[in-house]
């Protein structure tokens, strides 16, 4: 916080908080610094736009630096905020578990198409989110399927503990169950739809992402091994295993790593759900989803 002649005019605020996140290499400052100051504020973004002369009180003016300070550290936006939107709802964050990403909303309309379609035709649906972290998967899965109900599974005890929150903050609870396991080791019960957006990052690359990714998100939830389909060996296994006949999978992948998951589906009686498209691009263009029915 500045120690002389201390401006708390929101324009002021902005202009510093800009000028310091932009020195940290944050290429997002203005916007960031925006949803910072309405975050400690109290303020819709609207207002910070059309009042920029609009002073803001000595408390929210000092949390605001503070987090702006932070921020300048690298540590994630949504860390600071404890919140992040995916799918149009607002999730719980925390250091434990990867923060939920965009992209990630294609496995949830995949699995979204085929939960309906299975519900519409047996009157139920059960789904099984491997590696559930924030449960933004299959929270925003049950959320938009009236009918599903599901297991979230993570190796992480506070994992399962988040999901847990966010599926009793956006009312899935009592359709969900959340269980501290490997990769579903141990489970009996058949499922309809797996989903799961492993680990996938190639071990070699971890150290070359941004700052907030390497640092400041769980080694765990991003490290694939050396050609980063490490944990797809373990769970297209499994989900032959544990998914009813046709049952569906869906796991999301990194960029070049379609043809090796495709391979090993086919090495384990899975085919792609399109034939002619089996892979799923996001709005980067990068391969990012596969869908595959369980044929045998
Ligand atoms: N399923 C969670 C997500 O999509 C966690 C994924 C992970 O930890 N790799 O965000």
């Amino acid at each position: 916080m500045p120690e002389q002649n201390p401006c708390y005019k929101i324009s002021e605020l902005l202009h510093q908080a800009k000028q310091s996140l932009s020195q940290t290499g944050i290429k997002t400052a203005a916007l960031e610094t925006r949803v910072l100051l309405c975050h400690v504020g109290g303020l819709s973004e609207a207002e910070v736009i059309a009042y920029p002369d609009r002073t803001i009180e000595e408390k929210p003016a000092a949390e605001f630096f503070d987090l702006v300070a932070r921020r300048s550290q690298r540590i994630p936006l949504a860390h600071l905020l404890g919140v992040r939107e995916f799918w149009g709802l607002e999730f719980c964050v925390n250091a434990q578990t990867l923060i939920p990403r965009p992209e990630t909303e294609f496995a949830v309309e995949s699995a979204v198409n085929c939960a309906r379609a299975i519900f519409a035709r047996t009157g139920q649906v059960r789904i099984l989110d491997m590696g559930c972290g924030t449960g933004c998967l299959l929270v925003s899965i049950l959320h938009e399927v009236a009918g599903a109900s599901g297991l979230g599974i993570d190796i992480n005890p506070q994992a399962v503990d988040l999901a847990r929150k966010n599926a009793e903050k956006l009312g899935v609870e009592r359709r969900s169950t959340f269980k501290c396991m490997d990769w579903g080791e141990g489970l009996i019960e058949k499922f309809d739809v797996i989903v799961s957006n492993p680990p996938y990052i190639r071990s070699g690359e971890l150290a070359g992402l941004m700052p907030e990714v390497a640092v400041h998100e769980p080694v765990r939830a991003l490290d694939g091994g050396v050609d980063g389909l490490d944990e797809y060996r373990k769970i297209i296994p499994r989900a032959q295993r544990l998914l009813n006949p046709q049952g569906r999978l869906i796991v999301e992948i990194g960029h070049g790593q379609a043809t090796g998951v495709l391979g090993l589906l086919a090495q384990h009686d899975f085919q792609p759900v399109d034939a002619a498209k089996p892979v799923i691009h996001d709005l980067a263009g990068c391969e990012r989803i596969i869908s595959a029915v369980k044929v045998c």
